[in-house]
This record gives structure tokens, sequence and C-alpha cells, in this order.
């Protein structure tokens, strides 16, 4: 999957974010997973351009990057005695320097380096506090423009830094870049007030945030981010795909959560508001056959849900309803991953129903 800034609407932050999440094995989720979960992945066939320029490659790997995440260094930590320096998340997995082979006899924190980092971050980034140094705070808060723009490209930058370290698995540097992220979006907030673009970015960065803590088993906060992330994405209008199609997964993966915590309860209020976002979409764009299937994979989310909560009948309407959605959905020739899509939710939904029926057919 090439990188996507997810500050552009056809980029789905929170489903590049959550691969590689680590959760805890359940044997109902690997099977749900592999079955449904599918729901995100057309979406990488999206182009997309970063309208701040950062999406493509053009940040350089230079001296204050690490060459395992390829992000700047987060915790710099230096081998001895090669004296290579990476993260110290990054670096701690390695027993010899992965640039020259030397044995690492030890690692030491480089804190003069991660300043000079950290300095390259605020450079980049508070831009808008040198503006305000050098002219004045009057004159700066007279000139809304330059300001925002300078802050938003700042945005960009900390999101594909914290993308990287994500992919690399070092949380901790994704989670510090998209926490300073998050902030100055919050500040823009306060200053402009909620404009459509400032909350799909928040709600777009919560996310991710929330995507960190789960990946490191911190359901809580993970929960937190994702109600959040959910709150500023309510704010907006609903005729946008990306961001309800982002509101709804943001949705179900709290609803997630608490299926994994055993509060089924909670969990099915989740994924039928995950549900009802999507069919409120689909009313409007019923020839989108992506937004069908949403509806289809949150229908069976909720009639898992209620199966697991013993009320069958429930359950098997809702898988029922899945099904027929599916099998009505005419694809068109192009459209050739939806359709293996269609056709292994489908699958899933099948064997769901069949499931019972032997069940029922052995206790008879
Ligand atoms: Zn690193
Ligand atoms: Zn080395």
């Amino acid at each position: 999957m090439t990188p996507v800034c997810p500050f552009v609407k056809a980029a789905r932050p929170d489903d590049n974010m959550s691969k590689k999440s680590g959760e805890k094995s359940v044997k109902h989720q690997a099977e749900f997973e592999s079955k449904v979960k599918k729901e995100s992945n057309e979406s990488a066939s999206a182009s997309s351009k970063c309208p701040f320029g950062y999406d493509s490659q053009t940040f350089k790997i230079g001296p204050l990057s690490c060459m395992i995440c390829q992000a700047l260094l987060y915790e710099c930590s230096k081998c001895v005695p090669c004296s290579h320096v990476f993260c110290k998340a990054c670096i701690s997995r390695f027993k010899d320097c992965p640039l020259c082979g030397a044995d690492i006899e030890k690692i030491e924190l480089d804190a003069n380096l991660q300043s000079v980092v950290d300095r390259f971050i605020e450079g980049h980034a508070r831009i808008k506090r040198s503006i305000s140094s050098d002219k004045g705070e009057e004159e700066a808060e007279s000139k809304p423009v330059i300001y925002e723009d300078v802050s938003l490209e700042r945005g960009s930058f900390l999101v594909q830094q914290a993308m990287r370290a994500f992919r690399a698995q070092n949380i901790e540097s994704a989670k510090s870049r998209l926490g300073l992220c998050a902030e100055d979006i919050r500040g823009q907030l306060e200053k402009v007030g909620n404009t459509s673009e400032l909350c799909s970015q928040l709600g777009a960065v919560l996310g991710m945030l929330g995507d960190c803590c789960r990946a490191i088993g911190d359901a809580g906060s993970a929960v937190a981010y994702f109600e959040e992330s959910v709150e500023f994405l309510s704010k907006l209008p609903k005729d946008d795909l990306e961001i309800t199609h982002t509101l709804s997964v943001s949705l179900n993966k709290i609803g997630d959560l608490k299926y994994y915590d055993g509060d089924l309860q909670a969990a099915r209020s989740y994924y039928f508001q995950s549900l009802n976002v999507r069919r409120d979409v689909m009313k409007h764009k019923s020839d989108v056959p992506s937004q069908v299937q949403d509806v289809a994979v949150s229908l069976a989310k909720v009639a898992d849900v209620d199966r697991n909560l013993g009320n069958e009948s429930l359950a098997i309407e809702g898988f029922q309803e899945a099904i027929n959605l599916l099998e009505s959905l005419t694809l068109k020739s192009d459209t050739s991953g939806l359709e293996q899509r269609r056709l292994s939710v489908l699958e899933f939904l099948r064997s769901q129903l069949a499931d019972k029926q032997e069940q029922a057919e052995l206790t008879v």
C-alpha cells in the first residue's frame, strides 16, 4: 500500500493504521476479521494527493532519521561501540547494528541529537510561533491565512512521520507526533471555530491515536480517542463518503474493543450506530456498491452480537437482510475487487445461517 496523507479525504488513516495492531487473538475475532473486516481494503484504490505536498516521498531520510522506521528519530539511542543512532524502540529489537553489523554492547540515549531533532520538528512545525515572535502577536493574529497554511503543512508532516513510525511498530513515536498534531488542530479550532476541514482532520488524527493505543493494548485510551474522533466526525455533513466511512469505522472499532472486553450490550450499541450511519449513506448513494457492502458488513456485526446475546431470531433476520442486500447487488465488470469482497462476505453470511441449521438439526 502506498502511503497516503490522511489529511486527504480519499485516505482512510484508521484502516491503514489498524492492520498490524497485534490485538489479542480471540477465535471470534480471527474468524470475523478474516471474513468481514475486509470492508476497508477496497479503499486503497482511491488515488489521492495531499494538498499540502507531503503525501509522496518528499521527505528525505537524513541524519535526523532512523534507518529502521524511516521516520525522524524518537528517543535517539546510540549503539556502543559503533555509534550508529536509531530510535530506542527500533534498535531495542536488534542484537547487531542493522547498519554495520557490529555487536551491540550497550545502547546509550543521545539527548543532544534528540534535542536537534526536536528543534527541527519545532522549526518545521511551530512556524506560527516564529511569526508571532518576529512580527509581534497582534500582527500575526491579523494574518490568519498565513498562520493557517503553515499549521496545516505541519500537520501533514507530523502525520506522515507518525505513519512511518507506526508501520515500523514504533508506536510511542507515532503517538508523540500525532499528539502534537492534534494539539495544533485543537489550537486552530479554538481560533477559527469548527470548520469542517478542521473537524475532519482532528477526527482522523484522533482515530489514529486510538489505533496507536489499541496497538499497545491500552484499550481504555483507545476507546476515549475513538469516541472523541466520533464526536468531531459527527459534526460534519453526512454527504461525504470518506467522512462517513471513517466515522462508521471508528464506531465499529469502539464496538470491537467493547466486544473483546465482554461488554456485548455496549458493543451492539456501537455496531448499531455504525450501521445507522451506513444505512443513511446508502439511502442517498444506493448506486455505490461499496456502500451497500458496508451496510451488509455492519448488519453482520450486529447480528453476530445478537446471536451471542441469545437473540437468535434477530440475528437470523440480520444475517438474512445482509444476504439479500449482497445478492441483489450487481457490480460492473471493472470492480473485480468489490466482487471478490461481495462473494467472501456472502460466503461468511451463509455459513452463519448454515451453522445454525446444522446445530438445530443435531439438537432435534
Ligand atoms: Zn526508528
Ligand atoms: Zn553500527
